[in-house]
């Protein structure tokens, strides 16, 4: 029998629909993520691997595994992933997007809102015996109606967040992308502006480019300095799109006035790192699409695409389709 090797446990409708197609199951339940060296020997014996979580699938990987069909990713960001490597082994890859944009950019607004009125630090307050007597000019957040909402990388989860934040505050948007977001302009009135505009201009900044060489390290000192003193920056794209010490030194000299994290740099942060004490900091364990709903839409998605992949056909969401077209290795 075939089988398809699972790194982690999913939805178990997912897992039916595999077996429900002949196919066979491996699935790894440890408590730690594989290395490149353990996934390569779990592969062994595979047809079909369904990645969920930071597998690497590099060079080494493809040339190791040149006997899987296909390869379906249970997320959208593929930055761990060689796509040109890929595609050099006629290797097809998938990956889940729109099911969880949503949920992300319902993370996104979370996390606006809570550094807005620092709802976390808040919490702390009380745990430590510090909620004391009522003092009127203590405790004071910012009020986000009226103000603009500035996305780096208007897409899909930038476009569900902007829309949530011109419905409940009225926000103004505007946006940076390579090339601009008609859909977008028409439907939310947003403004395509400059990357430094984006800088300058925003009082909330909400990344949502995926992680690439152009956007590694995009929030770097330079960038945040040229940020409002009001301003909250949000990241719930990848943690190496921002540069966690420049953002710690602008938080300290009030450079910028808050932030909150889906996902940080490295990953898992250290429990120790200040940056989960300041005030102004809202910082999340990168569960920006961990609801119910949306992981069983995700785990549905990634098991159709893994069946198509070993009966021979397209994938529905390959990423790299042109290793359909004939003439690759
Ligand atoms: P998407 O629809 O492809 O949107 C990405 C946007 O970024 C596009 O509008 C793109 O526009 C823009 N962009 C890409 N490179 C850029 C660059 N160098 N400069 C400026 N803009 C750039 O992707 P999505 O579905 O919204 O997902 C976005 C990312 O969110 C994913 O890649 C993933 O890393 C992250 N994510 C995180 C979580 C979480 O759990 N926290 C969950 C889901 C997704 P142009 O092509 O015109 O530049």
């Amino acid at each position: 029998m075939e089988k398809v090797l699972v790194t982690r446990r999913i939805s178990e409708n997912a897992l039916e629909l595999i077996r429900n197609e002949g196919y066979g199951l491996s699935i790894y339940t440890e408590n730690k993520d594989l290395t490149p060296a353990e996934l390569i020997k779990m592969c062994e014996g595979h047809v079909g691997l369904l990645s969920v979580g930071p597998n690497k699938i590099d060079e080494h990987f493809l040339s190791s595994c040149k006997h899987l069909k296909g390869i379906a990713l249970m997320s959208v960001g593929y930055d761990k992933v060689d796509v040109n490597a890929a595609t050099k082994h006629g290797m097809p890859i998938s990956n889940t997007p729109d099911v969880l944009s949503e949920a992300t950019a319902d993370t996104a607004f979370l996390l606006m809102l809570s550094v807005a009125r620092k709802a976390f630090y808040m919490h702390k307050t009380i745990e430590r015996g510090e909620w004391g007597f009522f003092d009127p000019m203590k405790n004071l957040g910012q009020e986000l109606y009226g103000k603009t909402l500035g996305v780096l990388g208007l897409g899909r989860i930038g476009l569900e967040l902007a829309k949530k934040a011109k419905a409940a505050y009225g926000m103004k948007v505007i946006y940076h992308n390579r090339s601009k977001n008609k859909n977008a302009e028409e439907l939310l009135n947003a403004t395509y502006v400059s990357f430094d505009d984006l800088l300058k201009r925003s009082d909330v900044l909400s990344v949502h480019v995926n992680l690439t060489e152009e956007t590694k390290g995009m929030f770097n000192l330079t960038a945040f300095e040229k940020m409002k003193p009001n301003a909250i920056f949000i990241n719930t794209a990848r943690g190496a799109i921002h540069n966690e010490k420049d953002l710690m030194t602008v938080l300290q000299n009030k450079t910028i006035w808050g932030a909150g994290l889906d996902v940080t740099n490295p990953e898992p942060m250290d429990r120790n790192n200040p940056l989960l004490n300041m005030e102004n900091v809202c910082i999340l364990p990168h569960i920006g699409s961990a609801t119910e709903e949306t992981r069983e839409k995700m785990a549905i998605m990634a098991a159709q695409n893994i069946i198509k992949a070993l009966k021979g056909e397209q994938m529905p969401q390959v990423i790299n389709p042109e290793v359909y077209q004939k003439g690759l290795e």
